[in-house]
């Protein structure tokens, strides 16, 4: 690639509005143009380091066996209705009409699409287990776009969605997605760590999030300094387990007589108990039982639980619905089991012992005077929120330390969530219907280019690991009048091109200061200069990396390079 014609135009100035050193770098080495908040054009350098990413991506993915696809961009508000997300997702979905009126959102994530992919076409468990992925567009209305690529509004994401039958299925599918990811970011030369996350609105409960570590990273990772414990500090209380015996549960009262309320009755509890912290309580409505657990502060997605209760409080009627409603309110509780161990899928379970009453996995039933500390123990970490540098590790191992770092990926145990809302279900060997069980994995591809610059630069520019470089060679003549420099420019340009090598070759009429410059800016792994002693075939060889510099004849090059 000729540079004089090549689209990567730099700039000497740290723009302004650019806080953070890989917006900076980006921004000044032409990888990319604002084009308004949060949106940007991916100029010709940086394109060509995406595709290099996306490419360590799909390598991986295909490699631990997932197929690729690609879903629309475009999806019917339906969708989300049916998954109880068109409420819940609230203000980061971009929503628009068509020229009938219909409503649709920019997807943000693909759920609800793929969910309703695999329910139409795959029927039977013998199609399963099954990950599907696709590399796409996403759009979030983010409420504060930054630092460039890192957090926009229009970004590449790729998102995987793994099938199956059993839970230790899932767990196989989720461990080979986990593995992919480690040999993704380990390719991509980052220094990163997989830690415990939150599980948010998505419902799920075994979740890790994959950080690389940065001072600019928008979350705190804590870990132990002696533990492989290392968990996201938002996680809050999401990541408590309980532990108990059968034998303090056995002591609890199990009833099945809670009180008989309309509709209309419940809802008017809701009205009066949202403004609470944190309640519980179970009703019977049209003879069905429902646990609803109420915290009138909770956020999720901008949207408090209020206006998830107003938006969804008259699909309580029917058990169907009910379910469907319960699991639209994060912290929905899942059942106790009996056997003693407890599904906690989020914080207001807590809530739900503390008021002393929880649901049990034995129909119409719930127990009552359940003390958390008493009765559950928690077995595994705490509330991460007020966890302290110094602190013990919550694992026993160590003490803790904090470092920030920058969600590059997400692995997620779904479960069944999508597949029971939306009907996805599969028949089993005994021809029983069963809903699929589901897990999703997301990657940032633009985030993780841009992070990678956050590791890799120097005051001078960028400095490219050879895995994801645009150009693996820049060559440099110092002066393209100079007969002798030109030809020899060109000799090894084309040498190095046909041993596949992707070749920048900076033709310019411009001061070598300037060149320099901007190659040092633009920091390929390899600047090969061509200077005076070209007449003798000697050209000078520079490592971006460390600045180690040396002079090679022309037919020792390839050699050296390598
Ligand atoms: P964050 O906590 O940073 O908002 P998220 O948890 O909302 O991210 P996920 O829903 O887990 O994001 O999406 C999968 C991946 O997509 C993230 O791990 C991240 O790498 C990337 N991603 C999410 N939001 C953005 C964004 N606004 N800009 C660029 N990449 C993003
Ligand atoms: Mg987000
Ligand atoms: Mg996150
Ligand atoms: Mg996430």
């Amino acid at each position: 690639m000729k540079q004089s014609t090549f689209l990567a135009p730099t700039l000497r100035d740290v723009p302004s509005d650019a806080e953070v050193t890989s917006h900076q770098l980006m921004l000044r080495a032409g990888l990319i143009r604002q084009s308004t908040s949060g949106v940007y054009s991916l100029l010709p350098l940086g394109l060509k380091a995406l595709k290099k990413v996306e490419a360590i991506v799909r390598e991986e993915m295909n490699r631990a066996g997932a197929q690729e696809m690609l879903m629309p961009a475009i999806q019917q508000s339906e969708l989300w209705k049916e998954s109880g997300r068109w409420e819940a997702y609230g203000p980061e979905l971009m929503r628009l009409h068509d020229r009938h009126g219909r409503e649709f959102a920019l997807g943000p994530t693909h759920e609800e699409v793929i969910t309703t992919v695999v329910r139409d076409d795959v029927k039977t468990y013998k199609k399963l287990p099954m990950t599907l992925y696709q590399i796409q567009t996403k759009f979030r209305d983010e409420r504060r776009p930054r630092f460039g690529v890192l957090r926009s509004r229009e970004f590449l994401m790729k998102d995987a969605y793994s099938f199956d039958t059993s839970q230790e299925g899932l767990d196989e599918s989720y461990n080979k997605m986990y593995e992919a990811y480690t040999n993704i970011f380990t390719r991509c030369g980052l220094d990163f760590r997989a830690v415990v996350a939150d599980s948010g609105a998505m419902g799920g409960k075994d979740t890790h999030e994959f950080m690389v570590l940065s001072e600019i990273g928008e979350d705190t990772i804590a870990y132990s300094d002696s533990s492989s414990f290392a968990a996201n500090i938002e996680i809050a209380p999401v990541n408590v387990e309980y532990e108990t015996t059968n034998e303090l549960l056995k002591e609890k009262e199990l009833v099945n007589t809670p009180e008989k309320k309309s509709i209309d009755e419940v809802a008017e509890f809701l009205q009066v108990e949202r403004q609470k912290l944190i309640k519980s309580i179970l009703f019977i409505v049209d003879e069905k039982p429902v646990l609803v657990l109420v915290r009138g502060d909770h956020e999720v997605n901008d949207i408090k639980v209020k206006n998830l209760f107003d938006a969804q409080l008259v699909s309580l009627a029917t058990e169907e619905e009910t379910k469907k409603f319960l699991k639209t309110i994060p912290g929905y509780i899942g059942p106790v089991n009996i056997d003693g161990t407890i599904e906690v899928v989020a914080d207001h379970a807590i809530g739900a012992l503390v008021n002393g009453i929880c649901g049990a996995n034995k129909e119409d039933t719930h127990y009552v005077n359940v003390n958390m500390d008493r009765d559950f123990k928690v077995s595994q970490f705490a509330d991460l929120r007020n966890i302290q540098e110094g602190d013990p590790s919550p694992d026993g191992k160590g003490t803790i330390r904090f470092k920030e770092g920058i969600e590059v990926g997400h692995v997620f145990k779904l479960g069944t969530r999508y597949s029971e809302a939306m009907g996805a279900m599969y028949l089993d060997e005994n021809g029983k219907n069963k809903p699929m069980i589901m897990g999703c994995y997301g990657i940032g591809v633009t985030r993780t280019l841009a992070a990678i610059i956050e590791q890799f630069h120097d005051e001078s520019g960028i400095i490219w690991p050879t895995s994801v470089t645009p150009f693996d060679v820049h060559i440099v003549p110092i002066n393209m009048k100079q007969e002798e420099q030109k030809q020899l420019a060109e000799e090894l340009y084309n040498e190095l091109t046909e041993e596949r090598l992707e070749v920048l070759i900076d033709d310019r009429p411009e001061r070598p200061g300037v060149k320099f410059k901007d190659a040092d800016l633009y920091g390929f792994p390899v600047r090969v200069t061509v200077g005076k002693k070209a007449n003798e075939g000697v050209v000078e060889l520079k490592v971006r990396k460390t600045g180690e510099t040396l002079e090679v004849h022309k037919k020792d090059l390839l050699r050296t390079m390598k």
